[in-house]
């Protein structure tokens, strides 16, 4: 093993208590590259395509990079399972001091099996690892466990935590390191939470120190062109650019995927300006792309993802600024995905107006768009899995089920993942995303997403090819999105870190493509009902759609051949191949 990687796994079993090493082969490494490639392969191994995600021996994946903790941006872990709610392949990439801590303790990955009788964290340190009860810690949300430990094992210690969202498994709690910064989607939370495990903590003095660098002199050079591209508008307005792309070509969607908002960003962007109270980021990125917002009950919220303000805040009509940053901030401190409950709210009102569900159903509540009041109360009722709140709990496409009658038709998802609220057809880049994601409705390639514009479907497929083989570069080698200038870059970094040769560009991207074909093996071994690529009916006929189905369709097909897959979207021969 040369630079980059220690060749190690940790596992820790929950049920026994039992803590071992495992070797990690050059030949994964090199296949699957670290973060989002080796998560995908450990739970392949594991076999944990075919459990059940609350199983105990289906396994919780953390995975660093190569590059994690050795440049800019590259403060991020991945964090992968299978889903509990859509039941297929499921990871976030938190931004945060725990990837680089692991890896400075002498870990590329940490898999943790098991169930603990009892609610406990796990405290990773030089000195081993230690199982410790978390009774006085359960039940706490997410700011103040992460205030918490962080006072108890000091500054030095790094906090991956859930919220009690996560205890009570709703099936999109989400999972925060330090903060509550974006991360990822699909239940991670409720993976942890049903282990027993409240939060991991590493405390370890130098996250820089440790793993080496096979060339030291190329590796400087390349760090040397790493800065974030200046097209990004994120530069100016953080990750808010990709809002103003939405408003800017009609795309915002409201009230459940019905109506387009005429929003007067301006105004909505002059008050949230108000409310700005600094700016934040990664270590050693001048960007700090995330703005820190005040709340309305004095707190304050580090970074705003645009999926959480139009599916949240606009799609239910919440349109004060204020009032979209107190939402945030709750259903986030209580350990939610702001995307998929408002997703989730926003159908439930719509089912109240067409008098599909009543007061008797929602247990008085009567449901309206634009109420800030009846969003805050929802948050807390779907949290605990109170009455109306555990059915909104379970995820729009298990809700559906329950409720019946046309429930399932007025579901905006795609692969069992509820969608932001955008009209995927304003860019058919984003309905085709859409459409063949193996995580479902999650739009990742945004940050490379400069312009939408109606492409002509005959570029589309080649080009999502192209970005999404480099997410998954970015997931798997670890590094911020916006930080990629080219793939000659990155490639650059990893031959200078790795010391495994001259790699070219095009073999990098090849392994972008491995990875995904990797998840999509995934999914279709998990036998998901609805593991197709196709967006829900709501979805499927916002806007245009109708209309562009046809071209879609070929795009798809295209898609499949460039992915080297069957003519029904299946991978062909080895994952080598
Ligand atoms: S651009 Fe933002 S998310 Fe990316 S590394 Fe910089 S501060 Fe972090």
């Amino acid at each position: 093993m040369e630079g980059g990687y220690w060749g190690k796994l940790l596992k820790v079993d929950l049920s026994r208590g039992k803590v071992v090493e495992e070797e990690l082969s050059e030949e994964e490494l090199k296949t699957y590259l670290g973060g989002r490639g080796l998560a995908v392969s450990l739970l392949m191994r594991e076999g944990g395509e075919y459990l059940h995600p609350f199983d105990p021996l289906c396994p919780l994946i953390i995975a660093t990079g190569p590059l994690t903790g050795l440049v800019p941006g590259s403060d991020r872990a991945v964090i992968a399972a299978k889903s509990p709610l859509t039941g297929i392949y499921v990871d976030e990439c938190v931004e945060g001091g725990f990837g680089p801590s692991l890896k400075a303790l002498g870990y590329d990955a940490l898999e943790i099996v098991g169930r603990s009788e009892v609610p406990v964290y796990l405290l990773l340190t030089t000195r081993g690892v230690k199982v410790i009860e978390a009774y006085e810690y359960w039940g706490l949300d997410v700011i103040s466990s992460i205030a918490k430990l962080t006072k108890r094992y000091g500054e030095h210690s790094s906090v991956l935590v859930i919220g009690p969202a996560g205890e009570n498994l709703v099936r999109y709690a989400k999972v925060f390191n330090d903060s509550l910064r974006p991360g990822g989607r699909g239940g991670l939370g409720a993976v942890m939470g049903s282990k027993g495990l409240k939060a991991i903590v590493t405390v370890v003095k130098e996250r820089d120190k440790g793993v080496r660098v096979a060339n030291l002199s190329s590796f400087k050079e390349a760090l040397k062109e790493l800065t974030v591209s200046e097209r990004y508008g994120v530069f100016n307005l953080g990750r808010f650019y990709f809002l103003e792309e939405l408003v800017k070509v009609g795309a915002v969607l409201c009230k459940n995927f019905r109506a387009r908002y005429a929003l007067d960003l301006r105004s909505f962007i002059f008050e949230l300006n108000k409310l700005i109270k600094g700016r934040t980021g990664c270590r050693d990125c001048e960007v700090k792309c995330n703005r820190v917002y005040a709340t309305p009950n004095g707190s304050h919220l580090e970074g705003l993802d645009y999926a959480w303000v139009i599916t949240l805040a606009f799609n239910n009509l919440i349109i004060k600024a204020g009032e979209a940053v107190g939402l945030i901030y709750l259903s986030l401190n209580l350990g939610l995905d702001p995307t998929s409950l408002g997703n989730v709210i926003g159908w439930a009102i719509e089912l109240f107006e067409k008098g599909i569900i009543d007061v008797n159903f929602t247990g008085g509540l009567r449901l309206r768009y634009g109420r800030r009041e009846l969003l805050a109360e929802l948050i807390k009722l779907v949290t605990y899995r109170r009455g109306f709140g555990a059915l909104l709990a379970e995820g729009i496409v298990r809700a559906s089920r329950i409720i019946g009658y046309d429930s399932l038709k007025m579901a905006a998802y795609a692969k069992g993942l509820e969608a932001p609220s955008l009209d995927p057809f304003k860019d058919p880049l984003i309905a085709l995303s859409l459409m063949t994601s193996n995580k479902g409705a999650d739009l990742e390639e945004w940050p490379f997403m400069e312009k939408l514009r109606p492409r002509n479907v005959r570029e589309l497929a080649h080009e999502l090819v192209g970005l999404r083989s480099k997410i998954n570069l970015a997931s798997s080698l670890i590094i911020c999105p916006f930080l990629i200038k080219n793939i000659g870059n990155l490639t650059k970094l990893l031959n200078s870190i790795t010391g495994w040769g001259e790699w070219s560009e095009e073999e990098l991207l090849i392994r972008g493509k491995l990875i995904e074909t990797a998840l999509r093996r995934f999914g279709l071994n998990s036998n998901v009902s609805g593991f197709s690529d196709v967006l829900s009916e709501r979805l499927a006929s916002v806007g245009e759609g109708t209309h562009l189905s046809r071209s879609l369709e070929d795009a798809l097909k295209e898609y499949y051949y460039l992915m080297g897959w069957d003519e029904t979207g299946r991978p062909l021969g080895s994952i080598k191949g």
